[in-house]
């Protein structure tokens, strides 16, 4: 494996743009009332199914952000008002949320928000220590979405790419905040059809057994999906959406869990989202003025009408920071801007 050299940005330090249009920063509004807070890109671990090539020996991607608290702070709050007053705040990522720095005081600010009924995380959990975990949940995170995808430690260091991953640790601590603390536990194993199908039935018995699943679902198993540019291993079986299922359902009877919940188990229901701003196909003239996250790509602010407004990424071999050009949207959906120069 080869270590890749990254730039690292900070966003509202070194570059100002909007946090609104980049999957790799910031806010992302899929028109509910779950609104995803990403305050960070980056990621020890180098999962081998990794969706997102996240981790020191990614591939694809050229620069890590990080996003200023009270920055992102303002955004969520500016965006509750919208939505209504039961959203839920979920701190997800292109890489690893328990990774930001400022993850304790983060979690705080977003509870006192009026509206923000539940603040969640989801995690491999590789940065988690007894007094991070103390940390979080007596700041208030209501659930934490621990993807644990084998309980054999041998096992989990070769899926999740690192040998220093410590998954007992992860478990122990776990185990620690679902008798110690009201931060509920959802275990979000991925299945890798042909790898780890018994690996995750372990992980069903050894969630019942610490209790997951307190104050909201238990589980919620992923099927391992190929991404364009995510992290693809050899050799697995084929698995359709509906063969998946059928595993779950004969599971829910052999382990006397529920493991199939649709979106009401979560309190997720629609809500007011932001307006798209630009139309595909649309000409808008931009400025770029910072690397994008992925090779080839450039970070681009609107000039003119909706000045700032957005993020547009920009795609590009080469580009020059500070260049003023046309570019025509290729992509917009739930505000997420792709552009190509005109
Ligand atoms: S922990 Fe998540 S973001 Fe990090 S490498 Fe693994 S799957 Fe990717």
């Amino acid at each position: 494996m080869e270590f890749h050299r990254k730039v690292f940005i900070r966003i509202n330090e070194d570059v100002d743009v909007p946090l609104i249009g980049c999957l790799a920063f910031g806010i992302i509004d899929r028109g509910t009332n779950v609104i995803e807070a990403r305050a960070n890109s980056y990621c020890p671990l180098n999962c081998i199914f990794c969706s997102t090539d996240a981790g020191p020996y990614s591939c694809y991607r050229q620069s890590e952000y990080r996003v200023n608290r009270e920055l992102l702070v303002s955004y969520v709050k500016d965006l509750v008002k919208l939505k209504g007053e039961d959203v839920e705040v979920h701190l997800d990522s292109v890489g690893e949320p328990l990774s930001y720095d400022e993850l304790p005081e983060l979690i705080q600010d977003l509870k006192s928000i009026k509206g923000v009924k539940v603040v969640s995380l989801q995690t491999h959990g590789a940065p988690l220590t007894y007094r991070l975990a103390e940390r979080i949940t007596s700041a208030g995170l209501d659930r934490i979405n621990l993807s644990i995808d084998t309980t054999y430690p041998e096992k989990a260091k070769l899926l999740q790419g690192m040998p220093w991953y410590d998954l007992k640790k992860v478990m122990e601590i776990a185990e620690w905040i679902i008798k110690n603390t009201n931060t509920d536990i959802l275990l979000a194993p991925l299945l890798l059809p042909g790898v780890n199908e018994s690996d995750i039935e372990e992980v069903i018995e050894w969630g019942k057994k610490i209790g997951v699943g307190k104050r909201f679902p238990g589980f919620g198993i992923q099927l391992f999906l190929r991404h364009k540019h995510g992290r693809n291993p050899q050799g697995l079986k084929k698995m359709t959406f509906n063969e998946f299922i059928e595993l779950l359902k004969s599971w829910e009877i052999k382990h006397g869990v529920r493991l199939i919940y649709d979106e009401k188990d979560f309190g997720m229901h629609s809500a007011p989202s932001l307006p798209i701003l630009f139309q595909i196909g649309e000409r808008v003239r931009v400025k770029v003025v910072a690397p994008g996250w992925l090779r080839n790509e450039w970070l681009a602010v609107p000039l003119g009408r909706y000045m700032n407004s957005r993020v547009i990424t920009v795609i590009s071999e080469k580009m020059e920071i500070g260049v003023k050009i046309p570019v025509k949207i290729i992509e917009n959906r739930n505000n997420i801007y792709l552009a190509k120069p005109i």
